[in-house]
Parts: C-alpha cells; structure tokens; sequence
C-alpha cells in the first residue's frame, strides 16, 4: 500500500495540485483547506459539503495528522503546554499563552536545535532533525482546536478564535528550518485557513542573516532577533552562529528586513545572565549598537531572565539588576519589556523542559524525567508573560 499523504504538508498551492492529481477542481481544495484549519476536522466523513466520490478518494489516499500528545499540562492561570511526539524518541514542546485581549501559542520548528547557544538547553541536546509542515502547522492545528473543544467552543470561522498571535520561539531555529517554515507561516496567514495578521506572527531567530534577507522577500513577518550581547566578543561565546555574522551583519540585517516588515521595528530579545552580560556598561554598550552605531536600528529590547537548566553553569540575573538594566534602556528611549516568569505549577519555560526530555529515551522514561524536573525547580518555574515596564 502507498503512505498516505498528510494533508496538513501541504501549503494552498499544493493543495490545489493535490486535488487536481485526484481530478479534482481547485475550489474543492479550498473547500478542503477550510475543513481542515478552520473546523479542525480530521476526518473525511464529516465534510459534508464535499462528494462521496472525492471523499472515498481521501480516505484511500489521504491522512490529516498532527503528532501524537504526551502530555497535556494546564496551569491555573490558563498556560496549556503541549509536549509532542515527533517519532523516534524526540518530542517538542507547544505552549499556550491566554492574555487579556489575545491567545498566544509558542510553537517549535525543529527537533533540538543546531546553533548550540550557551543558555540554552535546546541547543545542549544538539540537532536531531528539522519538523515538516505537517508537525509545525500541525501545532496550531492541533492546539486551536484542542482549545475550543475544551471550552465548548464550536469550530468553524464563526467560533471564537482562541489563538490570535504565534510566536516561533519554542525549540530549535526557524530559519534553519527555512522551507517547511515559511510554508506553515504561509498557512498561518491565509484566509482559508487562519487568516492571522502578519503583525501576530513572529519569527524569533538567533541571526541566520541570509535567511532574514529570504524571509523578507517570501514572507515578511514580525521580527524578533536573540542578540543576547552587546559586542562581538561576549556574543561569539553566548551565540555561536555570532561568528558567523557578527553584530554589524546582523544590525544591517534588521535594517534591510524593516523594510519589508509588518511593523517598524525588530524586538531584541535580550537573556539576563547574572555577572554575564548584564552590567550598566553592557547596557550603554547596547544602546550605542542600536541606536548609535552604524546601522541603528528601529527595535524594542525584551529582556528574558535565564531560565536555570542543570549544568548550565549560569545563574539568572537578579530582579533589581534586570530593573535597572531596563531603565538604562528606557531612558535612552528605547521601549523595553520584561518577560516576566511566573509561579506556576506547569513547566512552560524557554528552552527548558524540552530539551530535558527531548532525547532518544522511550515515552516513559521522558515522563518521569519531566516529574524530576518539575520537583527540582518546584511549581515557580515556568510561566512566561509579557509585563511591561
Ligand atoms: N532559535 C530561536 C527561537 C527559539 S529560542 C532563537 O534563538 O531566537 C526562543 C528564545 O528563548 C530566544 O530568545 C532564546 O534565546 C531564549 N532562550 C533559550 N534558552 C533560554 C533560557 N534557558 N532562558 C531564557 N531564555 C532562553
Ligand atoms: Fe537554538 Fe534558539 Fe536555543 Fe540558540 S536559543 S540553541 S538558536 S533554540
């Protein structure tokens, strides 16, 4: 027997070319798409409106799935983190964020991550493999209708939307993932499917710099860049891929990258590690960078204290010490949030759990690895908002 094809692979065009191959017109296929990403639907039976023929061919031929749940963790604030079986003992991370006015859903683009940063555990665990289409759309699919069961809310676009923003800032780096990337963030925005505005949809990259230029011309999204340092030296060690395009590239990246971008600015996110990078001189450091260097960039800080992992050898910055850096920042005019980590009793962490459990051990042994972790660090780890200041 042929594999099925995964439906959720497949970006409109496709789409349209795959019902073609079944002799099907193109509006069958944004028939399909709207049964698929704006009713959840997973099962060719219940799209009604199309033939019994078409359907009997899906269901020879065709799939619509997302990875398998692990585990299904929500905080009684409401944060809802997902952990995802990719095959082959890796798993990555999903998590929800409900705010006031907006939902939004931190999802991963690749199996443990390349780049290999300093702070992260992500990148300790090295690169497993990139996640297709299918498992990075399939996130959002997944959690948008996991979400309105939940809350008896019916699918469909007259339902009310639960996840209004996406962020591409859980494991791995999206635009090493550049392909399978683009194509989910293209579905993220169409109409026939999530219709979310390009300025809720961000890609957060650690400074792949030709890849921010692709990224502008095939799909501009909201920009968010890990600078992390204020120099080149401190950044070689915190950000390896800083060697590669060090931070003038990479401020001159920003700039080219506005001018395709949704909005006027790129948002810096900034890890606050204690004694690190994290002293007023850094802080002046970083505002001549961005503001009075060579290729100032129009840009918003968010400073993220460390997340703690074992062995990181790192220790977070102190509150006063991030307060004040903030201010330092601010008072240079430039607008600066602190992503603030909340107690909780779930583990959404940056860069954390994941990569604990993401490694080739069997489901249980990740589970029980995942309860050592929630007991070490205790129920005040984990939840991340955005406050500002
Ligand atoms: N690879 C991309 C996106 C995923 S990481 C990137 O690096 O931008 C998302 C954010 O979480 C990045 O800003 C990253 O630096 C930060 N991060 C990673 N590990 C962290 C930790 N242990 N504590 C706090 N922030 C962390
Ligand atoms: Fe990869 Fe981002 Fe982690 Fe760096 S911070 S190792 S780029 S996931």
């Amino acid at each position: 027997m042929t594999e099925l094809t995964n439906l959720l692979d497949l970006d409109p065009a496709q789409l349209i070319a795959y019902c073609g191959e079944l002799g099907e017109k193109p509006f069958r296929a944004k028939q399909l798409q709207r049964w698929i990403h704006q009713f959840g639907a997973s099962d060719f039976d219940s799209m009604t409106d199309l033939a019994k023929s078409l359907r009997d061919k899906l269901k020879l031929h065709a799939r619509i799935s997302a990875p398998a749940v692990i585990s299904d963790h929500t905080s009684s604030d409401g944060t809802r983190k997902w952990l995802l079986d990719v095959g082959q003992g890796n798993a990555v991370e999903t998590v929800f964020i409900p705010e006031e006015n907006r939902g939004t859903l931190c999802i991963s683009t690749q199996a443990g991550c390349a780049v290999n940063c300093r702070f992260c555990s992500t990148g300790k665990q090295g690169f497993n493999r990139n996640l297709t289409v299918g498992e990075i759309i399939g996130q959002l699919w997944m959690a948008e209708f996991e979400l309105r069961r939940t809350k008896g809310i019916e699918p469909g676009p007259k339902g009310e939307r639960q996840i209004t923003n996406v962020v591409m800032m859980g494991m791995g780096e999206p635009l090493l993932n550049f392909e399978p990337t683009v194509t989910a963030l293209k579905l993220m925005l169409d109409d026939n499917a999530y219709g979310l505005s390009r300025r809720r949809v961000t890609v957060s990259t650690s400074g792949v710099v030709p890849m921010m230029d692709k990224l502008s011309q095939e799909c501009p999204v909201a920009l968010a860049v890990s600078v992390h340092a204020s120099n080149d030296a401190l950044r070689d060690g915190l950000v390896p891929l800083n060697k590669k395009y060090p931070l003038a590239e990479l401020m001159a990246a920003c700039r080219r990258y506005l001018e395709f971008a949704p909005r006027d600015f790129v948002t810096f996110e900034y890890c606050m590690l204690d004694g690190v990078n994290d002293t007023d001189a850094h802080a002046q450091e970083l505002i001549n960078l961005v503001m009075h260097g060579p290729e100032p960039v129009p840009c918003k800080f968010n400073l993220i204290p460390f997340n703690p992992f074992p062995e990181s050898g790192l220790k977070r910055s102190n509150n006063g010490r991030i307060k004040a850096f903030a201010q330092i920042l601010m008072d240079a005019g430039i607008v600066t949030t602190i992503r603030k980590t909340r107690g909780d009793d779930i583990d959404a962490a940056c860069g954390q759990l994941a990569g604990e459990v993401q490694d080739r051990t069997r489901v249980q042994e990740r589970m029980q690895k995942m309860a050592e972790y929630q007991q070490k660090f205790g129920k005040n780890f984990g939840r991340i908002v955005e406050v500002p200041r």
